[in-house]
């Protein structure tokens, strides 16, 4: 136990240079006094990897967050509380900062977003659906839902079922609803969401423009489009593994580069094909659409250390009001 404690209470993957360090400890010693009973719990399950102790801005926990690989991060350094990777917490980051700057809403992680009396209602929209693994889970859209006042409709698409159709077997499910969509053509009205939250969807959306065209359609003036995507800052244009010859004509499609499949978590038996690895002209084809692009990139060592968001990426797109 001893060493465990010294293991947690050190940065494993240890900073290069003292200004990566936070200007904080990132937990209060009384805060790691709550977390140290789950913690024999947590490593075995996590494997003894390496940890970062952190808050975690998804679950609210004093938490740590493990990390077998550093090449990894981005889906990685997993909170031993709720499951949750960097990714999902950058994602949690976004939703945070817009519910401070655009309702005044502070709060530490989103489960304690349900502690505050929103001065409206807030629409959400994530095209991600729940899920809690072993090791690893979204409760994003379930976290949001608990939170009076929070209207929250998640999706996944099936070509094969009806658009817009309730998911089978969620059809009871009011707060968050989910439906079948297909991000280029989405079922919604004009303006319908305050948040808009996709997380590593759109490389495998095949008709990008389409989608992000949609995106912005639905969201709402004052909103934010929130989203993870694989892509390089030092690529100005986006690589294309596949060229779309006909949109309307899937069967021509010109596979330029070996396909590449990555796990879906919507759709555990249908790994999805990635169409693309963007540059940084998304941020031109996200402007061109009227949306204001906010990119962050978390360093180890950076704002979201305490939080766990490390080598991970956000765009925070808004609209204007
Ligand atoms: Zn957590």
């Amino acid at each position: 136990m001893k060493r465990l404690l010294h293991q947690v209470k050190t940065y494993v993957f240890p900073p290069k240079s003292e200004a990566e360090l936070p200007e904080a400890p990132v937990l209060a010693p009384a805060d790691w006094q709550l977390a140290i009973d789950r913690l024999q719990q947590w490593s075995t399950k996590y494997g003894h990897a390496p940890c970062l102790p952190g808050r975690c801005n998804v679950c609210g926990e004093a938490s740590a967050f493990f990390c077998k690989d550093q090449a990894l991060a981005r889906e990685s350094y997993t909170c031993g509380a709720c499951g949750t990777t960097s990714r999902y917490r950058a994602l949690a980051h976004g939703v945070l900062r817009w519910f401070a700057e655009e309702l005044g809403v502070r709060a530490e992680s989103l489960a304690g977003l349900r502690e505050h009396k929103l001065p409206r209602p807030v629409r959400v929209y994530d095209a991600q659906l729940p899920f809690y693994y072993n090791t690893c889970s979204y409760p994003l859209p379930d976290l949001l839902a608990a939170v009076e006042g929070v209207q929250v409709q998640c999706s996944r698409f099936r070509g094969a079922d009806p658009l817009g159709a309730p998911i089978e077997g969620r059809e009871q499910v009011v707060n968050p609803a989910a439906s079948n969509q297909n991000l280029e053509r989405l079922t919604f009205a004009d303006s319908s969401f305050d948040l808009v939250i996709t997380s590593d969807v759109m490389e495998h959306v095949r008709l990008d423009a389409l989608a992000h065209a949609e995106i912005r359609r639905v969201l709402a003036p004052g909103g934010a489009y929130l989203f993870t995507v694989p892509h390089s800052r030092a690529m100005a244009a986006t690589t294309h593994r596949v060229v779309v010859r006909d949109p309307l004509d899937p069967s021509q499609d010109d596979f330029v580069m070996e396909r590449e499949y990555h796990g879906d978590t919507n759709d555990p038996e249908n790994a999805a094909l990635s169409f693309r690895v963007y540059g940084t002209d998304l941020d031109d084809t996200l402007r061109d659409l009227g949306l204001q692009v906010d990119y962050t990139f978390f360093p180890f060592g950076g704002v979201g250390v305490a939080n766990g968001v490390v080598n991970t990426e956000l765009f925070y797109c808004k609209l204007p009001a």
